[in-house]
C-alpha cells in the first residue's frame, strides 16, 4: 500500500467511553461500556495516519459527551484531526443535560442549533426501551433546558406494534407543551417525526413486533418518515422476488470506520456483528487491515456479492407479512438474515 496515497476522507468513530443507555432499537448493537486506556485516541489516529491525508477523529461512537471533560475532549478531537474536522451534527446527550448545568452552554458554544431526542412512547415505553428508569422525564427536562437556551428540540419516535398507542400520544403532548410556538419565538423550528427504524442491531430483534402498515395510527401518518416510500413486506417480496442485483454497500469519497472499545473495526454500513468486522487493530496485520478497508474485502460484503436480492427473498421473505419497510431497510434486513443467520 502506498503511504499517504489514499485520497478518500476518513472518519474514525471510536467508542472511547461507552453509552449510558441501552436502547432497544440501537442499530449499532449493545456493547459493554469500557473507558479505553489513556492514549488510545492518539494510537488509533497514528495507526491510520501514514495512509490517509484527511482524517476526522470522533471520540464517541454511541452517546456523545459521555465523558466528564467533554469540553477538552472536543478540543482534542479537533486537534487530532487533520485536513477535515469532526462535526457535531444535531446531537447531544440528554443523560448529561439533566446532570450538568454547564452542558447546554457547551452545546451553544460549539454551534448546535437543534438537538434530536428519541422517544418510544410516554413514560412506560420510553423508560423500558431506553433501558433506564426516569429516561422519559429526563427527555422532557432536556426539552425545557434546550428551549430556555434557544436550542430547538427535535423529537423522533420509534414505533412498533406494542408501543403504537403511546407513540400516538406524543403528538398531543407536543401541542400541549406548545413546542412549535416556543421554538418559533426564538427563530427555531420544532420538528416531530416517527419511524420504525432500520432492522439491524438491537432493532432487528424486534422484527416480530415490527408494525404492520395498516396499524400505523392515522394521526401519525403526516409525521411518518418517508411514508409514501413504505410498503408491507409482502409487497416488497412480490416486487423483489426476481431482482437479480445484489445488496452491496460501497464507500464513496468518504470512509467512515466504527471502532469498538476492543479495537475491532467496522464500516458504518449496518450493525457491528462478527461477519461485518473488517479486522482488529491489535491482532491483525496493519497493511492487511488497510487493504481490506480499501478493497472492501470483508466476509459480509463477499457473501453479499454472491447472492441476489431475488434469492434472498426466496430464502427469507415472508409473502404473508404486512410489516412495514422502506425498500432499503427491507433489503438490508434480508441481507442480514443471510449474513448473520436468521
Ligand atoms: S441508540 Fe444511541 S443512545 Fe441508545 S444505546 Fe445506542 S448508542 Fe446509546
Amino acid at each position: 500500500m502506498n503511504k499517504k496515497s489514499l485520497t478518500k476522507h476518513l472518519s474514525l468513530v471510536v467508542d472511547l467511553y461507552g453509552c449510558p443507555n441501552r436502547c432497544r432499537h440501537c442499530w449499532l448493537g449493545h456493547m459493554p461500556n469500557k473507558k479505553m486506556e489513556e492514549g488510545a485516541d492518539e494510537w488509533i489516529f497514528q495507526y491510520f495516519e501514514p495512509y490517509f491525508e484527511n482524517i476526522a477523529f470522533y471520540s464517541w461512537l454511541r452517546e456523545p459527551d459521555y465523558c466528564d471533560d467533554y469540553r477538552e475532549r472536543w478540543d482534542r478531537d479537533k486537534r487530532l484531526s487533520r485536513g477535515i474536522m469532526p462535526q457535531r451534527f444535531e446531537l447531544g446527550s440528554f443523560w448529561r443535560m439533566v446532570r450538568d448545568a454547564e452542558y447546554v452552554r457547551f452545546l451553544k458554544d460549539v454551534g448546535v442549533h437543534t438537538v434530536q431526542l428519541t422517544f418510544f412512547g410516554l413514560e412506560q415505553y420510553t423508560d423500558r426501551y431506553v433501558g433506564r428508569k426516569g429516561a422519559f422525564h429526563e427527555l422532557l427536562r432536556t426539552t425545557e433546558i434546550l428551549l430556555k437556551n434557544e436550542i430547538a428540540p427535535r423529537w423522533q419516535a420509534f414505533i412498533n406494534a406494542e408501543n403504537r398507542e403511546e407513540v400516538a400520544l406524543l403528538l398531543p403532548l407536543t401541542e400541549e407543551l406548545k413546542l412549535s410556538e416556543r421554538c418559533a419565538a426564538f427563530g427555531g423550528e420544532f420538528s416531530f417525526f416517527v419511524h420504525a427504524g432500520s432492522c439491524d442491531g438491537e432493532n432487528r430483534k424486534l422484527y416480530d413486533i415490527r408494525i404492520n402498515k395498516q396499524d400505523i395510527p392515522g394521526t401519525l401518518i403526516p409525521y411518518f418518515l418517508n411514508y409514501n416510500e413504505l410498503e408491507a413486506e409482502r409487497e416488497w417480496c412480490e416486487r423483489l422476488k426476481d431482482d437479480e442485483d445484489s445488496v452491496v454497500y460501497h464507500n464513496g469519497e468518504d470512509i467512515v470506520l466504527n471502532i469498538s472499545n476492543q479495537y475491532d473495526v467496522f464500516f458504518n454500513f449496518t450493525h457491528m456483528t462478527a461477519n461485518w468486522k473488517i479486522g482488529n487493530m491489535k491482532t491483525d496485520d496493519r497493511e492487511e487491515l488497510i487493504r481490506r478497508i480499501v478493497e472492501e474485502d470483508t466476509r459480509a460484503l463477499n457473501l453479499a456479492r454472491n447472492i441476489t436480492v431475488g434469492e434472498l427473498v426466496k430464502k427469507y421473505g415472508d409473502f404473508r407479512s404486512d410489516k412495514v419497510f422502506s425498500r432499503g431497510d427491507y433489503k438490508s434486513y434480508l441481507l442480514n438474515c443471510y449474513v448473520d443467520g436468521k
